[in-house]
């Protein structure tokens, strides 16, 4: 197979014969010269290529670690695509026209040569240490977190001091030298994941949604092609910081700097697998490559304070600042998981306003929200804002939980070392597949239902997984991972692998992910259908929910491990971040039904009102006459701490029209306070209820139901709040009649009643905390606040956000949820301005609006 592959040498002819060819469109030049006197060749390519420095560019490096071929093979065929494609496609011709395209198809071309002809599985390049060991790790040998070490036999020693080596030197002079590049693309393998740039720290930095965009749009173009996902991983600091690397230095340079990790081998089939590659990285890089304009001089600036001005359960209003530009439009994206491309698959709205709207919203539901400002003459791009998080309100009937797994409740069993299973629980991730090593193993969690009422009548759930880990995935699309719902009854003991084995399984959810959609750094979703929420309304009357995760259980010939690694979020694997596993659930509960009896009931004509009467119709004189009716509500739950799902008035006519006659009734809940029959004319209609009931009708039913609506329920509790009676009339309607009454039941069992369903469920939220502080301790962040007295808190929230005042629970980074009243921002940094909310919550959770406070660095 490694013939597939092209030498450097024949890159670099490649290259020569390039520029032979399209003269005005690349340039070559050796930037550098290896250990083993090769030269490091960079192409520059570009419409009319002698100008190509005044233009934003990207910057591509390959195969900087020498077995990681990718790099070297992705550089010549994208070369060749645009090149031999300019002519005859618009898009290509465009892109070439407004940005420059650096590339390095081989950063390490000793290393490479080494790897191809000797040793498939070199790294370094190939300095004599003068210890009889060679090589130094390149991406160890950048300034930024270079660690000294004197380990050179190390496959990651980083050399004698920063930028020992000539292939590191090169390149950052290079970089130094060109401050029109923006973007910077360092090709590695494997794993199918971008790795963007990161600070040395835990918090957000200013182009985070920059580059997880990127890279979610890169995936875009990845997944039109093959249908893979990457995954898109910024890192995992502080504790697993890459020293030294490329990708940092670029980025403390202020270009957006990110790693592609490119398939599941370093050398695949060529045939089978890394043409695969190539090809969909062409139209990724493509787009990446026209986006290096977006953050180069002339693109304008980045919109400030983009923010949540209001949202309820169905819409959200964002507002944002920007300096008065006649030439600025802003475009703003909307996805409903994170990570997801920003481009016209998810365009809501272009506004020249700092301010939209969006509407029709799911209740309950998180969205993430993106902005950009846009020049209208160039259609130049700014660099994102950083990004908006919102979960809508929940309907009113609605609740919702967010369940974790205890530590001990969630592990993996693996076939071949079944005296350790019991210490895979709580400590380690959730190793999941099959290898050499551990045989076939599963992940084992088991969710605690019992927050949840027995009774809770199930409307939607969601279990989300992270994929934290791939590199043990080997194989290219091999394998698709499952989760099942398990038989309680059949498994005693979570951790014995027999058992779990054998378990008997209810139902799998969903559709299985195959390998190739399992995203390292992006959470995996199991959206519930109907009968899976019944198999978990089930469960529900035990407490608890086993959950079973399966991989592929047979490796190929040859192969030797299939497995993926799900965060658990106990384990230091993590690396401080902990993505735990989690099922969101949303439920109502089943109402209680009350019938109020009536309290008055009168017959209005224009002559007399009778009491205890209720007739209506017309009389003699074509007059209405009219019913009346009225229900004492005190009998009725607090109207703060129900909600009422269904209201009706059930009336039943105790005479009936004779002759065929088309009268029609309908109920109308009216506000009165005198009874004279003009007052009555004169009423005051509040609401109609239902529809109306005709003549006819009244003939083949005696029952009939006024059932009424949004508004009449809000209305029916508006008088419950105020301590009023509620009151209403039925009315007659016709077209030509006269002498016709009907009546209506009003005592005994015909009586009319107002029937009423509802749920116990607090309506508003509880006050918000205060007196909100922050100090320092212990070089940690500390916010306190003071407690709310209230028999129905739950507890307080807690997040911080860098960038903008949060004004909704999920708007940032969650530091802690619980009755405390105080939190530690651990991991955070004292030395940056940021702002931290904290929300009280009550058992729907409703959350308060939250009490802010901005944190400022001394
Ligand atoms: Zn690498």
């Amino acid at each position: 197979m490694k013939q597939q592959y092209k030498s450097y040498e024949e890159g670099c002819a490649f290259l020569e014969a390039c520029v032979e060819k399209y003269p005005d469109l690349i340039s070559i030049e050796s930037i550098g010269t290896t250990w083993e006197g090769r030269p490091i060749m960079l192409a520059t390519i570009s419409r009319h290529v002698a100008y190509a420095k005044l233009k934003p560019a990207l910057l591509y490096t390959g195969t900087a670690h020498a077995r990681e071929w990718i790099g070297h093979e992705l550089a010549i065929e994208f070369i060749d695509h645009i090149l031999s494609n300019y002519n005859n496609n618009p898009e290509i011709l465009e892109t070439l026209s407004q940005n420059t395209l650096y590339i390095v198809p081989c950063l390490n071309p000793d290393g490479f040569e080494y790897s191809r002809k000797h040793f498939s599985f070199w790294r370094k390049n190939r300095r004599d240490n003068g210890d009889g060991t060679f090589g130094v790790d390149l991406n160890r040998n950048f300034e930024i977190g270079y660690r000294k070490s004197t380990n050179t036999s190390s496959n990651v020693y980083g050399g004698p001091h920063p930028f020992s080596e000539p292939e590191t030197l090169a390149i950052k002079n290079f970089v130094d030298e060109h401050e029109n590049i923006t973007i910077a693309l360092d090709y590695h393998s494997q794993g199918n994941v971008f790795f963007p740039a990161h600070k040395f720290n835990h918090e957000s930095e200013i182009e985070g949604t920059d580059m997880n965009t990127l890279c979610a749009n890169m995936n875009y173009h990845i997944h039109k092609v093959t249908g893979r996902h990457y995954g898109i991983n910024r890192g995992k600091p502080p504790t697993k910081l890459i020293s030294g690397s490329g990708r940092e230095y670029y980025y403390s340079k202020g270009i957006i700097a990110i790693v592609v990790e490119v398939g599941t081998r370093n050398i695949p089939d060529y045939m089978q697998n890394m043409s695969e590659s190539v090809n969909e990285n062409i139209p990724a890089l493509l787009y990446a490559l026209g986006e290096s304009k977006n953050y180069g001089k002339t693109a304008p600036k980045r919109v400030d304070n983009f923010q949540i001005d209001e949202f309820s359960k169905n819409d959200c209003r964002l507002i944002w600042e920007y300096e008065e530009n006649q030439n600025i439009y802003f475009e703003i994206y909307r996805n409903l998981n994170n990570k997801k491309a920003c481009n016209q698959s998810s365009l809501i709205g272009i506004t020249c306003n700092k301010h939209f709207v969006d509407e029709n919203l799911e209740s309950g539901t998180m969205y993430f929200y993106y902005i950009r400002a846009v020049d209208k003459l160039s259609k130049i791009r700014s660099a994102f804002a950083p990004k908006v998080k919102l979960k809508t309100l929940l309907g009113e009937y609605e609740f919702s939980r967010t369940i974790f797994p205890h530590a001990g409740d969630v592990g993996y069993v693996a076939e071949k070392s079944p005296e350790a299973n019991h210490g895979h629980f709580g400590v380690n991730s959730l190793k999941v597949g099959v290898s050499q090593g551990r045989g076939t193993s599963y992940g084992v969690i088991n969710f605690d239902l019992r927050g949840i009422p027995k009774d809770a009548i199930i409307l939607e759930a969601k279990i989300s997984l992270y994929p934290l880990n791939r590199v043990s995935a080997k194989i290219e699309k091999y394998g698709e991972w499952s989760l099942s719902i398990i038989d309680q009854a059949s498994v005693s003991n979570i951790r014995d692998f027999d058992q779990i084995h054998n378990a008997k399984h209810i139902k799998t959810l969903g559709t299985s992910i195959p390998s190739e959609k399992l995203t390292q750094g992006i959470w995996s979703h199991w959206d519930c259908n109907d009968f899976e929420k019944k198999m978990l309304q089930k469960e529900l009357k035990t407490g608890k929910m086993i959950l079973k995760l399966a991989g592929p259980t047979k490796l190929p010939r040859g192969r030797d491990s299939q497995i993926m690694v799900f965060d658990l979020g106990y384990g230091n694997e993590g690396g401080g971040l902990h993505y735990r596993p989690a099922i969101d659930i949303k439920y109502t509960m089943p109402s209680t039904k009350v019938a109020v009896e009536l309290s008055n009931s009168m017959t209005i004509a224009p002559d007399e009102i009778v009491e205890e009467s209720m007739a209506c119709g017309f009389n003699k004189d074509d007059e209405k006459i009219y019913a009346y009716m009225s229900f004492d509500l005190s009998s009725l739950p607090n109207p703060d701490e129900v909600v009422i799902k269904d209201a009706w008035i059930q009336v039943e006519n105790t005479s009936t029209v004779k002759k065929k006659v088309d009268i029609r009734y309908n109920v109308e809940f009216v506000d009165l306070e005198e009874f004279s029959y003009q007052d009555i004319k004169d009423r005051d209609r509040i609401e109609f209820i239902g529809y109306e009931v005709s003549s006819a009708e009244l003939g083949t039913k005696r029952e009939h139901n006024f059932i009424f609506d949004h508004y009449s329920r809000l209305a029916l509790e508006e008088r419950q709040r105020k301590g009023e009676e509620a009151k209403f009339i039925i009315r007659p309607t016709s077209v030509l009649s006269r002498d016709h009454v009907i009546n209506w039941g009003h005592e005994g069992k015909t009586a009319a009643k107002l029937m009423v369903k509802y749920i116990k469920r607090r309506k508003l939220p509880l006050p918000s905390p205060i007196n909100v502080k922050t100090t320092v301790e212990n070089k940690l962040i500390k916010v306190s606040w003071d407690k709310v007295e209230d028999d129905d808190l739950r507890g307080y929230y807690v997040i911080r956000n860098r960038w903008h005042t949060p004004k909704n629970p999920f708007d940032g980074v969650k530091l802690y949820a619980g009755l405390d009243n105080y939190t530690f921002d651990n991991f955070g940094s004292t030395s940056m301005d940021k702002y931290f909310a904290v929300f009280t919550y009550d058992g729907v959770p409703n959350y308060s609006q939250p009490t802010v406070v901005s944190y400022k660095a001394k």
